[in-house]
């Protein structure tokens, strides 16, 4: 980050000379040695990039995303991020009921970064968001929709899925077990820190 708002700077510089005596007091006064202000705040903010929210629940609700299911109101949420599963394990995810066969939709654009079979989770799409920062994560489907692959592009909205019970979910109870993810610096599927969706979705 450091290198890259430095060099904008540099050419400003050397192309400008009047401006060379404002870019130096930019540029001298910006990394302040502070020891008590957190670590990322002693980091200099890029000159134009745009920023990646510190708080990603807050970032991703800026984002507004789509609802993973249709005729589903904000308000028929329920936050079961917390609830315990098999005794010890935290749910981190949000169930949302539906009949079996509703389309599950793509709750933003991005890209298919995985399909997985897993014991618990069934048939499973990990979808990345357009900057590969969050993984979003929908589990226990009937099927896919038609010719949905790794690698593709999908937009919000569209079809990827359909609610099922597929993996460990009651047979008798369909419904859609929905995730998200912030990756890591390695951008691997299979890696990240889990985030409530609730305060995402439901506002
Ligand atoms: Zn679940």
């Amino acid at each position: 980050m450091r290198p890259r708002a430095m060099r904008p700077a540099a050419a400003w510089l050397a192309g400008a000379a009047g401006a060379g005596f404002l870019a130096g007091v930019l540029l001298t006064s910006a990394p302040r040695p502070a020891p008590v202000v957190p670590r990322q705040l002693l980091t200099p903010p890029p000159v134009s990039a745009p920023t990646i929210g510190t708080n990603p629940v807050e970032e991703l609700r800026k984002r507004h995303l789509a609802l993973p299911l249709p005729d589903l109101e904000r308000g028929d949420l329920r936050d079961t991020f917390d609830e315990m599963r098999g005794g010890t394990r935290r749910h981190e995810a949000l169930d949302i009921v539906a009949p079996r066969n509703t389309p599950v939709l793509a709750v933003e654009d991005g890209q298919v970064a995985k399909l997985f079979l897993s014991k618990a989770g069934g048939l499973t799409i990990y979808q990345f968001d357009p900057t590969a920062t969050y993984a979003y994560y929908y589990a226990h489907l009937e099927r896919y929709a038609d010719g949905v692959k790794e690698g593709d592009r999908v937009e919000r909205g569209q079809v990827i899925g359909y609610v099922g019970t597929s993996g460990n979910a009651p047979p008798d109870a369909p419904h859609l077990h929905f995730a998200i993810f912030k990756l890591t610096d390695a951008k691997r599927w299979w890696q990240g820190t889990a985030l409530d969706p609730y305060p995402i979705l439901s506002r």
